[in-house]
């Protein structure tokens, strides 16, 4: 592997970081400083929607940069209702908040949910949050994530949040059982970080149905698990659910920073002025971005393409390592696709970007799979004919 000269003295250390620069990159295909080619399946952790150097992409955002980027939350950005509009209408919700980041699309759900039941006379506001979950490395959004790695040196921690495990209704109750503190569920889909772990769609519908009758606020994170990865624009739509809080962030700019949180009726009147806010949050080159990368998953037809790509990959990768002693698990939906090993398995990264496939490893022993989602059935066989031997390799089968 082309090894980039060691360590970089002046940035913190705060990345385990594959000795690899990437230089530039085309669709799928990246290539390192020294030239080496990768297959792309991490797309910057489900951030580049449309791959590298998207020919619609690039000329907007040229445009969009040589007539202004930044203005300020000051003056009106035309772009931010347009990209608003857009996703009320994709999402069946009414109002948006925009921001930079994931973390800061959750800090702002947190906040909302806090604020909903000061309005309603609850001073000691409680979310449920769930075993595993991932929202960010805030203060409060590390305190919502359920990974002690992620807490441990930090405390104390926020309070007021109450962990369940998933898929669990009647755990759900008996941990909210009397408790008139709660004000909010704030669940992922799809757990990304917490390794590729889907909600159940009953369970969904059973937790929509428990918010409405506790009036409660359902806060689903689609930072990961959003944006079309699963072959709906939201993954939580394929149980026919509609949630009063939805963060939003990582594929939205298909790689320009943007965070966004969409609000149902419930949640959309929450926030007055003085409330909320940040100085780069929907500024004119992230509206730009979240405006064309949406117009260009229309056109180009980007959601079905993830739906049947994704099915393709699933069921290349079930043939190819299903029968293996050492998977545990394949799952997941659309380009959104988790291997479950029956051992730690975070070799496997420069395992594989050895051999020109770039994948990330999760929750020690799950194998990710978040490709952009232009991703064909061609390149879906090729990830799984450079991972599987090496899958088999490690497994020693
Ligand atoms: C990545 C991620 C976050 C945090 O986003 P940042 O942009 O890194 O702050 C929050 N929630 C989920 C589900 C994520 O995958």
């Amino acid at each position: 592997m082309a090894l980039i000269e060691a360590a970089s003295p002046h940035t913190m250390n705060t990345y385990g970081r594959l000795p690899i620069a990437l230089a530039r990159g085309q669709g799928v295909r990246v290539w390192d400083v020294n030239g080496k080619q990768y297959l792309d399946a991490l797309a910057g952790i489900a951030v580049n929607t449309l791959g590298h150097n998207h020919p619609k992409l690039v000329p907007a955002l040229q445009d969009q940069i040589a007539k202004i980027i930044h203005s300020s939350n000051y003056y009106h950005v035309p772009n931010q209702e347009r990209l608003a509009a857009k996703l009320v209408e994709l999402s069946g919700m009414t109002n948006v908040f925009f921001c930079s980041t994931g973390l800061e699309a959750n800090e702002a759900a947190i906040k909302l949910a806090r604020k909903y039941g000061h309005d309603r006379g609850i001073d000691r506001p409680e979310i449920v949050v769930y075993q595993n979950a991932f929202h960010g490395r805030s203060i409060a959004t590390l305190s919502a994530t359920g990974n002690e790695k992620v807490q441990k040196g930090f405390g104390p921690l926020v309070e007021g949040f109450i962990r369940v495990p998933l898929n669990d209704i009647e755990a759900l109750k008996a941990a909210t059982a009397g408790n008139k503190n709660v004000v909010a569920v704030f669940l992922e889909t799809i757990q990304g970080e917490g390794g590729v772990n889907p909600m159940r769609i009953e369970y969904l519908q059973e937790v929509r149905l428990l918010c409405d009758q506790r009036e409660w606020l359902l806060m689903i994170d689609e930072v990961q698990c959003g944006m079309g990865r699963t072959g709906k624009w939201f993954a939580h739509q394929w149980a026919g659910i509609v949630p009063d809080v939805m963060p939003l962030a990582k594929g939205l700019g298909s790689g320009v920073p943007i965070g966004a949180v969409v609000a149902g009726p419930k949640a959309a009147n929450i926030f007055q002025p003085g409330n909320h806010g940040t100085t780069f949050g929907g500024n004119p080159l992230a509206m730009r971005a979240g405006v064309e990368t949406i117009r260009i998953m229309e056109e180009d037809g980007l959601l079905e393409n993830a739906a049947r790509v994704g099915a393709h990959l699933k069921g290349a990768l079930a043939r190819e390592l299903g029968g293996l002693k050492g998977v545990t698990e394949i799952r997941g939906q659309g380009l959104m696709l988790g291997v479950e090993l029956a051992k730690p398995c975070g070799v496997l990264t420069s395992r594989a970007a050895e051999n020109g496939l770039l994948i990330s490893v999760t929750a020690d022993n799950v194998i990710r799979l978040i490709p952009s989602l232009i991703l064909t059935e061609a390149d879906a066989d090729e990830i799984v004919a450079i991972l599987a031997p090496l899958v088999r390799e490690f497994l020693g089968e």
